[in-house]
């Protein structure tokens, strides 16, 4: 699934949110079912009672009718068929075994744990065949969950309802009865009957249609074996284009018809997709067609339903580069996520980390000169952003109690996995992935099963110097990242670690690494072109790496971790990027960058260290290396001044890229104003009215205000939705300066979330990132809400 709007809030608004009621008890409905009995074959029938097509409805309108009948084998003796089910109305449920002398003796529904309970009236053996046959119904649901009702315009602009499915995590069972845990695989055989005009879809092609006056039944082919969060149906008003892979694969993109001349650049992307993974990954997408559809109503951006992915319309119509990116990611999941399936939830990070990771080089299929380095870095950034808040090894529950997807497990999941891929080798690594698919196909896996097909291939290849699954689980057991510090001495770097972003009351510690990691370090001697690896092990107190040169750790940023160098090591960089500009790659002169933005903002590194190695890098030969040294040194005018430490020549290299914005600014530094809480209770109903002002900049006084606000000392949760809120501002320069002056008197744990402002204002100039260009257009998700809960 591809969660792209949640991304900047999910973790701070909502936390803070959250936080204010931490004593209350947590609802979730994860419980797992018994494995006891294992369904095997599904035949599913829906039929869906939908308007605007011949039938004159009547009081089924919006809902459906289903059966569905699910044979099963029984693994150990048991007498109850234990299935999740949820807010479903069962109108009859029968089980029959080879001897048909099994019946029902009583069936109960636990609200409470979504469990549809058959008792037996006798007890069951293993090996014995089963099959329990529900009827069931329900109406379309409105929260876009389960199934439910997406709305769409006809080109006469007549509005037309369309019903159509989103399943992950957890809300299979919000439709009909079924065994809702990814580990419960089995294959599907849908039919669906629905008016005569409609279109009907599912993960597979369909085999037969029989129109009987003015309802059509259709009936679909067997699916492949898959987990029930990756079944969909849509029934409902579209048109598709066509396209075929060179192997001969159907593609299919489906809109409404108002906009079906919209989909061509979604067609021509996912055919070379799909023909480079093939390649890539050594296994033909197994089904005989592939669908996407794009519908108007939708939580996620995208789902990667097995055959029949669906789309937010604004991330699959026009020529957005967004969905060229959102298209790539869910196909990858047709194999990292439906063929090879995470076994539990909490290890929803490999379906998540893996497509991301592999988006990279399906972008290469689509446009030869992407460059898959920049978009790695921009998923580290995007994770460190983050990733204080939870491992990406957990499970988080929403508000109603139902597992929820969260965004680290993609970005620091692939980070994580582009670290394992430069450990091993990238030949060794895709590899290893090939080997993971084909050995793991349709099954389900747990971290372990990547690690053990990594170590294989390592092991065969080289002397391994680790284990690649005892250094896994500090990464991924432990939120947050490490920080190296590098100290200069006569003989060479000293390193040392720790871990630097504050980390909230009641996250998971994992003891056993206690917040040290065995990392990597990968960097570069002066004069000398290519890097060096070296292992600094959790154990270790420091690492020596004797030298008299100049080095760069963490070189093509390929380490997921923060560098600290002392002030010395500072000035020989600088002028060793002075001297040899050319030696440095993009991504090590991005990365140092980077680094030195986000901890001068925190104060470990002096603002002269910070002016001199992006003086060094502003006349650089890339375009984005150039322009973010220069955005640094913009923003380092207001860190010298807060600071008080002008320094003469500092200052002569930061006037050269002032701007006339930050002078401006500088008025709003000394003026007092009534307390901003009151102001915004008293002038806006709500946060997005109060974007919306924002943005439209007709206030400049509520800016200066809020400015004012942020600067005493009121509420630090209202401040930090505050400040993101500011992002609703045109002027970004005065954003910035708001947040860093704001953020100078709180504490460190303050301090390092409001980072968060500055990092994505200040990227932005780097790589417009989707998630900023999307926000403008979503402040409906300023309003959601979820509770998070860790499972370690
Ligand atoms: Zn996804």
């Amino acid at each position: 699934m591809k969660n792209l709007l949640l991304s900047i809030f999910i973790l701070t608004t909502w936390r803070l949110t959250n936080s204010q009621n931490a004593n209350e008890t947590i609802k979730y409905t994860n419980f797992p079912l018994p494995t006891a009995i294992y369904p095997t074959e599904y035949d599913l029938n829906i039929t869906t009672y939908l308007p605007g097509y011949n039938w004159k409805a009547d009081e089924r309108n919006m809902s459906y009718l289903g059966s569905v009948s699910i044979r099963m084998e029984v693994r150990e003796e048991m007498d109850k068929i234990v299935l999740h089910s949820s807010n479903l109305t069962i109108i009859d449920a029968k089980v029959i075994n080879s001897d048909n002398n099994l019946e029902i003796s009583s069936w109960v529904i636990n609200d409470r744990n979504q469990f549809l309970i058959l008792s037996l009236n006798k007890i069951v053996n293993p090996g014995e065949n089963l099959e329990v046959f529900i009827i069931f119904g329900g109406y379309l649901r409105e929260d876009l969950k389960g199934y439910y009702i997406t709305k769409s315009t006809k080109p006469t602009g007549e509005p037309m309802i369309n019903a159509v499915t989103q399943f992950e995590a957890t809300s299979a069972r919000f439709m009909f009865p079924c065994f809702d845990e990814p580990q419960f695989k089995a294959t599907w055989q849908v039919k669906l009957t629905y008016p005569t005009g409609a279109v009907g879809l599912t993960n597979t092609i369909d085999m037969e249609s029989i129109e009987d006056g003015d309802f059509t039944s259709t009936t679909y082919k067997r699916t492949v074996k898959m987990s029930s969060y990756l079944l969909a149906i849509f029934v409902g008003d579209v048109q598709f284009k066509e396209t075929t892979t060179n192997r001969g694969l159907r593609i299919r993109v489906y809109a409404d018809p108002k906009n079906i001349e919209s989909v061509n650049m979604a067609l021509n992307a996912s055919r070379l997709t799909v023909e480079g993974f093939e390649e890539l990954f050594g296994i033909d997408f197994p089904m005989e067609k592939l669908d996407f559809v794009s519908v108007f109503d939708f939580e996620a951006g995208a789902m990667e339903n097995w055959g029949l992915i669906i789309h937010k319309h604004d991330l699959i119509l026009g020529t957005d580069k967004d969905i060229v990116e959102v298209v790539i990611h869910e196909l990858a999941h047709q194999w990292f996520g439906n063929l090879v399936t995470m076994k539990t939830w909490d290890q929803t990070w490999l379906n998540e980390g893996c497509a991301t990771f592999m988006t990279a080089i399906g972008q290469t299929y689509v446009d030869r000169n992407f460059s898959q380095e920049l978009f790695h870095i921009t998923q580290q950034e995007e994770a460190r952003l983050k990733d204080r808040y939870r491992p990406i090894r957990s499970v988080a529950f929403d508000k109603d109690g139902s597992v929820t997807i969260q965004v680290i497990y993609y970005s620091k999941g692939s980070s994580f996995i582009r670290m394992l891929e430069k450990i091993v080798g990238t030949d060794n690594f895709y590899e290893a992935m090939r080997n993971y698919l084909s050995q793991n196909t349709y099954s389900n896996v747990k971290e372990e099963d990547l690690y053990s097909a990594l170590e294989a291939v390592w092991k065969t290849n080289n002397e391994s110097i680790i284990s690649i699954s005892e250094f896994a689980k500090c990464w991924t057991h432990q939120n947050s990242h490490p920080t190296v510090f590098a100290t200069r001495t006569p003989e060479g770097v000293v390193l040392t670690q720790n871990r630097e972003a504050p980390i909230e009351k009641n996250y998971t510690n994992y003891d056993e690494c206690g917040y040290k990691w065995d990392i990597p370090i990968w960097y570069q001697v002066a004069g000398e072109g290519g890097h060096k690896l070296v292992w600094f092990k959790r154990d270790q107190y420091e690492l020596e790496i004797p030298t008299e040169k100049t080095i760069i750790l963490n070189a093509e940023s390929y380490g997921y971790y923060d560098v600290v160098y002392d002030d010395v090591s500072y000035q020989s960089i600088a002028q060793e990027l002075e001297n040899n500009p050319t030696m440095y790659s993009m991504s090590t002169k991005l990365r140092l960058l980077l680094d030195i933005e986000t901890n001068a903002y925190t104060q470990k590194i002096a603002p002269h260290s910070l002016v001199l190695v992006a003086n060094a890098l502003r006349n650089d030969e890339s375009e984005l290396v150039r322009k973010f040294a220069n955005t640094i040194l913009k923003t380092s005018e207001f860190m010298i001044n807060r600071l008080n430490e002008q320094n003469n020549e500092d200052l002569k290299i930061i006037k050269g890229v002032s701007t006339n914005t930050s002078k401006v600014l500088r008025k709003f530094y000394s003026s007092s104003s009534e307390q901003f809480g009151d102001y915004f209770k008293r002038n806006f109903k709500s946060d997005k009215e109060f974007c919306d002002v924002l943005r439209n900049e007709r206030n400049e006084e509520v800016t200066n205000q809020l400015i004012d606000w942020l600067n005493t000392n009121d509420s630090t949760g209202r401040k930090h939705l505050m400040g993101f809120l500011m992002f609703c501002a045109k002027n970004k320069d005065k954003v910035r300066r708001l947040v860093f002056d704001a953020s100078f008197d709180w504490t460190p744990l303050e301090k390092s979330r409001n980072i968060q402002f500055l990092k994505i204002l200040n990227r932005r100039n780097i790589y417009e990132t989707r998630q900023f260009r999307k926000f403008q257009s979503n402040e409906e998700y300023f309003s959601r809400k979820t509770n998070i809960r860790i499972e370690s």
